[in-house]
């Protein structure tokens, strides 16, 4: 049997939570579908000593101050979801989790929402998936050659995984620097740090505060017409959070370039120069998980959907939200989620 909603939201994390506030005070009826069957979207399932990148008063959903965690400036994952689940059952927020959307289709009454659960019918659909179902992982040469263990930041727990191994932590971004620190700070295993361009480290005094004003700054400029400050590539790639900085400052966190290949038992450089290793960490990144979206046809450059703000250019009747700058200047993370939420909902409203 086909069920009804004005608009249905496929994805339960942080975005899927901040569109559902904003649908609730336009007063339309929703659901949301969430593959996760706990709250808190990809926060459950980050390694166990990451901390947030900017105090809990900055990191805060619509409605509602995210409370400081007891004893950290930083609040970790754990913190995080906890506030995600409060926030879900304070809004008495309608999420149905467990359940996997596998296509959305046009109908002639809306878009068809086919989730393993059920069959939807929504006037509008909101797609707040997020990136952590679709690592990234780079093609380099020989990789099904390399005969020990190869994961990536999905997959890294702790360093307890790696006492006495050689591993090596590939990526110039935050998670790469993170798990290295990560690593080297706890000393049972040889790290090596391997990046595409020397690693840019932020100021040490700029935190997830600061990127979130550039981030906006940024979007007010390219709205007026004037020329693009760069955003947070031309400031740096990587906040130095406590643990980077200590590691940093304790010379553990030099970085090499990138290598050329693996081989059976490590990697090789250009030069002719190896390291053996039991791991390799590919922290290289994540897409967009659009898949339940390829019926509607709509991917355009680099496996993105070209949005206005964030509607979908090629049916108005799909917003996307979280992701990444391109549906809204910092609109995947904690802080900066609830704006482009409140205008997709309006937008939505307006619908008829
Ligand atoms: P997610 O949290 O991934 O939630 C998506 C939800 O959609 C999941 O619950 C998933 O189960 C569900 N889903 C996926 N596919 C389907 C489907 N087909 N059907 C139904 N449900 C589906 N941001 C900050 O503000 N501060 C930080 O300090 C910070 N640190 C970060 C550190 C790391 C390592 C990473 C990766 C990101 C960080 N971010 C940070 C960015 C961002 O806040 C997080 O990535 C956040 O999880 C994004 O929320 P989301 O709701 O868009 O996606």
């Amino acid at each position: 049997m086909t069920q009804h909603a004005d608009v249905v939201v496929v994805g339960g994390g942080q975005a899927g939570l901040a569109a559902g506030y904003h649908l609730r005070r336009q007063g339309l009826d929703f659901m949301i579908l969430d593959a996760d069957t706990a709250p808190g979207g990809a926060w459950q399932h980050m390694w166990e000593s990451l901390h947030l990148f900017s105090p809990a008063e900055h990191s805060s959903l619509p409605g509602r101050l995210m409370p400081a965690q007891p004893g950290e400036t930083y609040p970790d994952a754990g913190h995080v979801v906890d506030y995600l689940t409060d926030y879900e059952k304070r809004y008495g927020l309608p999420v149905q989790h467990g359940t996997r959307v596998g296509a959305v289709r046009r109908d002639a009454g809306g878009l068809l929402v086919e989730a393993d659960t059920g069959i939807w019918l929504a006037k509008a659909v909101i797609s707040a998936t997020g990136t952590w179902s679709r690592p990234f992982l780079p093609a380099v040469p020989g990789r099904s050659v390399f005969t020990g263990r190869q994961l990536h930041t999905v997959n890294y727990c702790s360093p307890a995984d790696f006492a006495g191994q050689r591993v090596v932590v590939v990526g110039g971004g935050n998670s790469g620097a993170q798990i290295a620190a990560d690593l080297a700070l706890d000393g049972n295993a040889h790290v090596t740090w391997v990046t595409q361009r020397p690693p840019r480290f932020l100021p040490d005094d700029i935190d997830g505060r600061a990127l979130f004003d550039v981030a906006a700054a940024r979007r007010r400029a390219l709205d007026a017409g004037r020329t693009d400050t760069g955003g947070l590539a031309s400031l740096g790639d990587i906040v130095a959070v406590p643990p980077v900085r200590a590691a940093r400052d304790a010379g553990l966190l030099t970085a090499k370039p990138m290598f050329s290949r693996l081989t059976a038992s490590g990697v090789r450089w250009d030069d002719g120069s190896r390291a053996g290793a039991d791991a390799i960490v590919w922290c290289t990144g994540f897409r967009p998980a659009l898949s339940h979206l390829a019926p509607l046809n709509l991917r355009g450059p680099r496996g993105h959907i070209p949005t206005d703000g964030t509607r979908a250019l090629g049916e108005a009747r799909l917003h996307l939200l979280g992701y990444g700058d391109w549906t809204g200047p910092a609109s995947a993370t904690l802080i900066g989620v609830g704006r482009p939420a409140r205008d997709a909902a309006r937008e939505i409203a307006q619908l008829s």
